[in-house]
């Protein structure tokens, strides 16, 4: 793995995200390296995704006593908790200097969270996402190489829950014959507020793209044919389990 350090100018960038102003970022680039992760065309400067991950380290001092009014992602291009921070925190060190008041959106498909569970229990508009879908272990392993399993992510969520933090799944990417998404909705309605489902975008998935027609094509021309099928399906079964939630859906 190469880590590349650097240091940050601004702790706080504009985003286009639906739904949130600000995107903090104390990573770039995420050794978890999901096959089909967007945030891939950064690949050109730095070589094959999961291979490297960029460490903001002044990151903790540019925040301290910063203020954005608006909503804040953490994180956009990369997984707050991914390996690497079990060594270095400063993911920890981010959240102990932010201001508290921040309304804070926490996104990661890792456990790890639960280690700075003190810390979050201090934030005042804070809500916490873990990715969750479907995917066994075999098929986990492929496409999510080094995230954590799917069981680990269900019990951190409801430990979270337990502790009395706001949290919502982020169900994605939705592929087609490949998601079961009752199942997901089943093992995380008691102890999540909303979902958010997202549908695979092709267009953004890269090499995936190419792998999922090959090894699914069902799936592949599913979602390229209907999409607009695809998240009706969903809306229904958001509707029958009585849950909140909200669907993204790409032009495939
Ligand atoms: S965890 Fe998120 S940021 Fe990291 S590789 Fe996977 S999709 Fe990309």
């Amino acid at each position: 793995m190469r880590v590349i350090r650097v240091r940050a100018r601004n702790p706080f960038g504009r985003t286009k995200i639906s739904g949130i102003d600000f995107v903090v970022n104390q990573y770039i680039g995420c050794i978890h390296g999901c096959k089909y992760c967007y945030a891939k065309f950064m690949c050109r400067w730095y070589g094959e995704w999961g291979k490297w991950v960029i460490v903001r380290e002044n990151l903790p001092e540019l925040i301290r006593d910063r203020f954005v009014s608006g909503s804040v992602l953490m994180s956009s291009i990369s997984d707050p908790y991914q390996p690497i921070e079990g060594k270095l925190e400063l993911t920890r060190k981010v959240l102990k200097a932010m201001n508290q008041k921040i309304r804070l959106k926490i996104l990661t498909k890792s456990d790890l969270i639960l280690r700075d569970v003190d810390l979050l229990e201090e934030f005042r508009r804070l809500e916490v996402g873990l990715t969750v879908n479907s995917f066994d272990e075999e098929l986990r392993k492929i496409i999510e190489p080094k995230a954590p399993s799917m069981e680990r992510r269900f019990k951190a969520l409801e430990r979270l829950h337990d502790h009395g933090i706001k949290t919502y799944s982020f169900i994605a990417p939705v592929i087609p014959k490949i998601t079961d998404l009752n199942y997901v909705i089943e093992r995380t309605k008691d102890h999540v507020e909303y979902y958010i489902v997202e549908l695979l975008n092709l267009k953004t998935s890269g090499n995936f793209r190419s792998w999922l027609k090959k090894n699914y094509p069902s799936s592949y021309y599913g979602l390229k044919m209907d999409v607009g099928g695809y998240a009706k399906k969903i809306q229904k079964i958001l509707a029958e389990h009585s849950v909140l939630g909200r669907v993204i859906v790409h032009p495939q």
